[in-house]
Parts: C-alpha cells; sequence; structure tokens
C-alpha cells in the first residue's frame, strides 16, 4: 500500500515510522522543517509538500493539532481534498471537532473519498510502540479498509459509530483524563505536604480504589515515574494547550445537547489558569504546579 503521513509531530512521528516498519511505501510531511528533518533522519521519505505527498497514495493519514488545521489541510484554497484521488481512503487521527470531521466527511462524499475519524488515546508512549487505542467514526466498510494500517499504530480498535462519533467518544475519555490528572495531582501534593513519600503514596493509591492511568502510567510529580514526562521537565507527551483545546471540544459540546459537566468545565478554566502562567507548552500533568508550593 502506498501511504502519506501529514503531521510528525509528538504523535504522528513515532506513528509514521510505525506504518514505515510494516514494508509501506510511505510518503510523509510536516510544515515544520525540524519535523522533516528528524524524519528524514530516522528514513522515512518527506516529500516537498502535503499535496506532493498524497500523489498517487492508496491512503492518506492526517495527525495535526486542531480543526483549524484539519480545515486548512483538507478544505482550504488548493486543499488536499482537490488532490486527492478518488477511491483513496483518509484516516484523520487529531483530536478535532465531531462537526469538522463530519464536514469532511461528507466533502469526501461527493469526491468518492473515503474518511474516517480516528482520534486515538494512550500518549505518546502508546504511539511509539505502536499500542495506541482508535475510536473511529465512519462506515463499518471503511473501517475494514483502515483496519490493516490502523493495527500497525495501535492494539485496540473500536467502532464508535457514524462520521464524527470517533471525536465525541474521544472528548468524553480526555474530559475524564484531564479531571483525573487534577485529583492526582491534589491527592499527591496533599500527601507530600504532610511529609509522605510520594512513591510510597502513589503506590497506595495505584493499588487501592483510587488507582488510575495518571498513576498507572503518568505520574504527574517528577521523579516519580522515570518514563512519564514529569521526570523529563514535562517535556513531550501531550501538551496543555492540546488538554485545554479538548476540554473546551467537551464543553461546546455539552452545550450544544444540553449535557451537565462541571468538572469537566472546572477543568477547562483550571487548564486555561495554567496555559496563561505560561505553561500551555509543557505536557498536561505539570497541572500540579496549580497546588504545589511555589518552590516545588
Ligand atoms: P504536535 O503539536 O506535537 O504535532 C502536530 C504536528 O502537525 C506539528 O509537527 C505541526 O507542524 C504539524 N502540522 C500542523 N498543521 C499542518 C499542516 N497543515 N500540514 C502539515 N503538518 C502540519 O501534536 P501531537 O501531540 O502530535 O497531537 C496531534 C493530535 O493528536 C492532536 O489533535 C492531539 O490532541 C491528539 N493527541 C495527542 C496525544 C499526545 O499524547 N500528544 C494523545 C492523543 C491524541
Amino acid at each position: 500500500m502506498k501511504v502519506a503521513f501529514i503531521g510528525l509531530g509528538n504523535m504522528g512521528g513515532p506513528m509514521a515510522l510505525n506504518v514505515g516498519k510494516a514494508g509501506h511505501t510511505l510518503s510523509v510531511f510536516d510544515l515544520s522543517a525540524e519535523a522533516c528533518r528528524k524524519y528524514a533522519a530516522e528514513g522515512l521519505s518527506v516529500a516537498d509538500s502535503a499535496a506532493a505527498a498524497v500523489a498517487g497514495a492508496d491512503a492518506v493519514v492526517s495527525m495535526l493539532p486542531a480543526s483549524r488545521h484539519v480545515e486548512a489541510l483538507y478544505l482550504g484554497e488548493g486543499g488536499l481534498m482537490s488532490q486527492i484521488a478518488p477511491g483513496t481512503l483518509v484516516i484523520d487521527s487529531s483530536t478535532i471537532a465531531a462537526a469538522t470531521s463530519r464536514k469532511l466527511a461528507e466533502e469526501g462524499g461527493k469526491r468518492g473519498i473515503a474518511v474516517i475519524d480516528a482520534p486515538v488515546s494512550g500518549g505518546t508512549g502508546g504511539a511509539v510502540a505502536g499500542t495506541l487505542t482508535f475510536m473511529v467514526g465512519g462506515s463499518e466498510a471503511d473501517l475494514e479498509r483502515a483496519r490493516p494500517l490502523l493495527e500497525k499504530m495501535g492494539a485496540n480498535i473500536f467502532h464508535a459509530g457514524g462520521p464524527g462519533a470517533g471525536q465525541t467518544a474521544k472528548i468524553c475519555n480526555n474530559m475524564l483524563l484531564g479531571v483525573l490528572m487534577i485529583g492526582t495531582s491534589e491527592a499527591i501534593a496533599l500527601g507530600v505536604a504532610n511529609g509522605l513519600d510520594p512513591k510510597v503514596l502513589s503506590e497506595i493509591m495505584r493499588r487501592s480504589s483510587g488507582g488510575n492511568w495518571a498513576l498507572e502510567k503518568y505520574n504527574p510529580l517528577p521523579g516519580v515515574m522515570e518514563t512519564a514526562p514529569a521526570s523529563k521537565g514535562y517535556a513531550g507527551g501531550f501538551g496543555t494547550d492540546l488538554m485545554l483545546k479538548d476540554l473546551g471540544l467537551a464543553q461546546e459540546n455539552a452545550a450544544a445537547v444540553r449535557a451537565a459537566t462541571p468538572l469537566g468545565g472546572l477543568a477547562r478554566n483550571l487548564y486555561a489558569a495554567h496555559s496563561l502562567a505560561g505553561h500551555g507548552g509543557l505536557d498536561f500533568s505539570s497541572v500540579i504546579k496549580l497546588v504545589q508550593p511555589k518552590s516545588a
């Protein structure tokens, strides 16, 4: 299969490497020259533009930050929708508004291009290991076409429903993640303020009824878990501003269907304050700084 991969950031880069390793002919592109250089050095074939990357492709995968980037890539002036050949399969794995995913699927439908939304969960660790969870919105038949490719990047593939349903599942999950990271941070900070060893406390909670994904894989306190972004200066991982975007999407969605999401709303505001304090580029687990003494 000839595959084009657009967006080589924290997630897209390692996902593209896994597709390449599986033996597909791969052409990649990112607007960032630095990202292109990095993955050219890893052996990927970097195209001069997104349009050049998709030429002759059987499938196009994109992994961009937000709705506006996806709109610009596919639907903007000279966007990819006018460059991609009919019959091509488009897999957009970016976390974006469900409405944008539906618009993309609709545009694709008019041109004979199959489009699925396939946002992921599992973090950068999952992207590297090829163990991501995909939440797919689109037809069953298009998901089956995508499956061999998704299996190279992920371990769990769920069909959430029609176009946009993958995005809805994703923002429900991320709203929960945003809330639980703040709760976990509060609990650890409280224990540390009382003189507890954070490693011991984290292990106690991990094996007790407070156990959760942050305690398993992504402890927010530096030094507790070597592999977590917290122990790497909160570099890489999942940026605070990306979490803020997802919590904003959840609130927009909640308003549209008149759902009550009080903790999701509070979490969005806390990440917004954290971002305004200058931490937008740090991994979202750095939100623990909001509840730590300044010197910590
Ligand atoms: P990132 O900011 O690290 O990477 C995005 C990349 O897209 C950048 O390299 C940027 O230059 C590139 N880009 C933007 N517009 C482009 C365009 N028009 N053409 C080509 N390249 C373009 O973001 P990320 O952490 O890789 O996240 C990507 C998506 O995955 C986001 O929607 C995010 O919410 C979601 N996500 C991230 C994580 C995580 O842990 N980082 C986990 C699950 C889902």
